[in-house]
C-alpha cells in the first residue's frame, strides 16, 4: 500500500535545502531540535563550531575553506533562520527535517532552488561532527 509516509520519504529523496519563510512567529521550537545547531535567532551571528565537533580550520564540502570560530553574519535580522552550510536536512540523524516536524506554522519548507545529493549532505554531517 502506498502510504503517506512512504510518499514523504520518496519526496525527501529530492533533498532540497530547508528555509524558514516570513511566516515564522519566532516561537523558537525548532532551534533545540536541530542536530547541527544550524538554526539561529534573528540577528544572531552563526559559527561552524556552535554545537558541532568541528574545531580549527578545514575544507567544507560546499563552502570551501572555513574557520570554525569565525562569526558569520545573520541571514535574517528579525526571524529565525537556517545556516545552509550547517544544515544537512537532518540526513545522518533523522528520516525527516526536525525543524519542519515541530514548526507550529509549517514555515520550514523545501527551497526548490537548492538541491544537494545525499552524498553531499552526509559529507557535510561528517565534516561537522568528526
Ligand atoms: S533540516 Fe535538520 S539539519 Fe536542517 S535546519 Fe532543520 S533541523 Fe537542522
Ligand atoms: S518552529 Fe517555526 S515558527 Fe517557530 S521559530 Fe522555528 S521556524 Fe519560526
Amino acid at each position: 500500500m502506498f502510504t503517506v509516509s512512504l510518499y514523504l520519504k520518496i519526496e525527501r529523496q529530492k533533498y532540497m535545502a530547508i528555509i524558514i519563510t516570513d511566516d515564522c512567529i519566532n516561537c523558537g521550537a525548532c532551534e533545540p531540535e536541530c542536530p547541527n545547531t544550524a538554526i539561529y535567532e534573528g540577528a544572531a551571528k552563526w559559527r561552524f563550531s556552535d554545537g558541532t565537533g568541528f574545531t580549527g580550520k578545514g575544507a567544507h564540502p560546499t563552502a570551501g575553506d572555513v574557520d570554525s570560530d569565525k562569526e558569520n553574519d545573520a541571514i535574517s535580522m528579525d526571524l529565525y533562520y537556517i545556516s545552509p552550510e550547517k544544515c544537512t536536512e537532518c540526513v545522518g540523524f533523522h528520516d525527516e527535517p526536525q525543524c519542519a516536524a515541530v514548526c507550529p506554522v509549517d514555515c520550514c519548507i523545501d527551497d526548490e532552488d537548492v538541491r544537494e545529493s545525499e552524498e553531499v549532505l552526509l559529507s557535510k554531517k561528517t565534516f561537522l561532527h568528526v
